[in-house]
């Protein structure tokens, strides 16, 4: 069982996602005391590389788009980026960036926060664990719904007109497939209703293909159930090229977050004296880092 904690830091980062790990690693930099709390067993948010038969599948984000500034730290991390049409991509794996951004930084894995409170100039976090965490500046990360799930749960809700309200995402589907044979023998025609993306191409699961339903078509099937979603996936690819006879393995993965449809228009909120709200729904990552890093 994890141990119950009770810490007191400068700056509490609420979610290890690339917003987040951009973020801390800039503020260590500077000599900053701050932590990162993040729900999930791993870094990276919606950078994921999920592993099956121990190989890798890029099953969050699969690139990123070309931004010259984010290449520069990405080349700073050392890691290898490839350029293509559709954007940056890292060989081995996106998770990669997470895993290397989080190297040198303090981010308590496991705890999910709960809880915020203002007394005294400071921001108290709770965590699902009954953990306790102190500090006079917070950011929050998470998805623009989650972020303001967790505060009308503190009953720090912004009123119903307030335009942090607008900020929506896409939907997800993602088809993570393992082909009984290498990719090269296969088929699969482009669709309107899905992007396939070869793992072989990244150096990850040779035989791995990542079938990025649209956002459409993650819409209209997303509250289905997972056997009417898979049925609909099968009906389409066979439509394209691909029978499920050559699939070794599968799984479906959804996202009800995935891309903002807009953002918000400034890098960051600051709802509360010194709580913050940024993440992709308001700008690139990079950008509120670079934005955040200038504040705190
Ligand atoms: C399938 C898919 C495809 C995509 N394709 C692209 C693409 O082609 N190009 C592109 O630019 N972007 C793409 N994206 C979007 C890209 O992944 C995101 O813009 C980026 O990763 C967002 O980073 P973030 O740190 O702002 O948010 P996130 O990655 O969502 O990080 C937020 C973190 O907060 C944590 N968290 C949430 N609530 C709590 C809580 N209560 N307590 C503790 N932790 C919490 C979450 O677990 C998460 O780790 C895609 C995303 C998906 C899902």
């Amino acid at each position: 069982m994890q141990e119950v904690m009770s810490e007191k830091h400068q700056i509490i980062i609420i979610g290890a996602g690339l917003t987040g790990l951009l973020l801390a690693q800039k503020l260590s930099n500077t000599g900053k005391d701050c932590i990162i709390l993040e729900k999930s067993k791993g870094f990276g948010g919606r950078i994921a590389t999920r592993r099956i038969n121990e190989k890798g599948l890029d099953h969050g984000a699969a690139y990123f788009p070309l931004n010259n500034n984010f290449l520069k730290i990405l080349s700073e991390l050392s890691l290898p980026v490839i350029e293509t049409d559709r954007g940056l991509y890292i060989n081995g794996g996106m998770v990669q960036v997470a895993k290397k951004l989080a190297s040198n930084l303090k981010v308590c894995k496991e705890q999910k926060v709960i809880s915020l409170t203002h007394s005294l100039e400071k921001w108290v976090v709770g965590t699902e664990d009954g953990s306790i965490f102190e500090c006079t500046k917070l950011v929050l990360t998470a998805p623009v719904p989650q972020a303001l799930e967790l505060l009308s749960q503190s009953n720090l809700h912004p009123e119903s007109s307030h335009p942090i309200h607008s900020v929506k995402y896409t939907k997800a589907l993602i088809f993570l497939v393992v082909l009984k044979n290498a990719p090269e023998e296969l088929r699969l025609k482009d669709s309107n209703d899905y992007q396939a993306i070869f793992m072989n191409q990244r150096d990850l699961h040779p035989h791995g293909v990542i079938i990025q339903m649209s956002p459409d078509f993650s819409e209209n099937f997303f509250e289905e159930t997972d056997a009417a979603i898979i049925s609909q996936i099968q009906l389409n690819l066979e439509k394209n090229g691909l029978s499920f006879d050559q699939i070794e393995k599968y799984e479906l993965k959804k996202w009800r977050y995935s891309l903002p449809l807009s953002t918000y228009g400034a890098p960051f909120l600051e709802l509360s004296p010194n709580l913050f709200l940024s993440g992709d729904g308001f700008a690139h990552p990079l950008e509120c880092a670079q934005a955040l890093e200038q504040i705190l």
